[in-house]
């Protein structure tokens, strides 16, 4: 069966982390726009210089740039039994966009919206280390790796996102509730099928039990 999900939620509710857990589980890419848009950056490639300055204040990239990009993605090979989309749709235009795309194909997506506390949300996110080699995320004070600054996966030196910085974040999340927030009441309105889940204070682990169940239940496999 075809897995589409797509995880929801602000900066910062942990959408990266659960949905590096789940594609092991589900066994389809992992789908994350911001990723998508840092490694053109890294690449110095004219799409990188192009959304630079955004990303690094703290804006949304245009519409136009990312809905193409998750094209493209889902059009590789390994998409094709499903996928997990983190960081995308964040704008109604993007939300249409992608509904269109998965009506034109009858895939049922499944919105997965992880609800956090605002307060949790600004620890974790000016606590937040990444590995640059493999992108595994670390928080210094809810996840921290088994060596001081330095990734479990590959001993790569961990790095603070340039957007992480705190005016930044703030930027992130003004943006999120001007503009990504209204989704939830936009896939309610267009009948998708939409699932919410506290994700304040559990482990990773926890919520992932709880996100799995929920994929797996009859209600949403039917
Ligand atoms: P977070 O969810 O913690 O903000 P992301 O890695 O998802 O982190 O996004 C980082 C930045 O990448 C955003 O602030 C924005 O500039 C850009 N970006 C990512 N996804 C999108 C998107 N769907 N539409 C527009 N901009 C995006």
């Amino acid at each position: 069966m075809m897995q589409a999900v797509v995880l929801f939620g602000s900066p910062g509710s942990g959408k990266g982390t659960q949905a590096n857990l789940l594609k092991n589980c589900l066994k389809v890419p992992h789908i994350s726009t911001g990723d998508m848009l840092r490694e053109h950056i890294r690449d110095g490639n004219a799409l990188g210089v192009r959304v630079a300055a955004s990303m690094q204040s703290g804006n949304l990239v245009r519409d136009e740039v990312v809905d193409q990009l998750v094209e493209e993605r889902l059009a590789e090979p390994d998409a094709q039994a499903g996928f997990i989309l983190d960081g995308y749709p964040r704008t109604r235009q993007q939300a249409e966009h992608l509904i269109g795309w998965l009506d034109a194909r009858g895939i049922r997506e499944l919105v997965i919206h992880l609800i956090v506390d605002y307060n949790v949300i600004v620890t974790r996110l000016t606590g937040r280390r990444q590995c640059p080699r493999c992108g595994t995320l670390y928080n210094i004070v809810s996840n921290p790796p088994r060596v001081d600054g330095v990734c479990d996966l590959d001993g790569q030196a961990l790095v603070i996102r340039d957007d992480d910085r705190e005016s930044v974040i703030r930027q992130r999340l003004a943006e999120y509730e001007s503009q990504s927030r209204p989704l939830i009441e936009f896939f309610r309105e267009k009948g998708r099928r939409l699932f919410e889940i506290d994700a304040s204070d559990q482990t990773p682990e926890a919520l992932l039990f709880q996100v799995c169940r929920t994929i797996k239940s009859p209600a949403v496999e039917g």
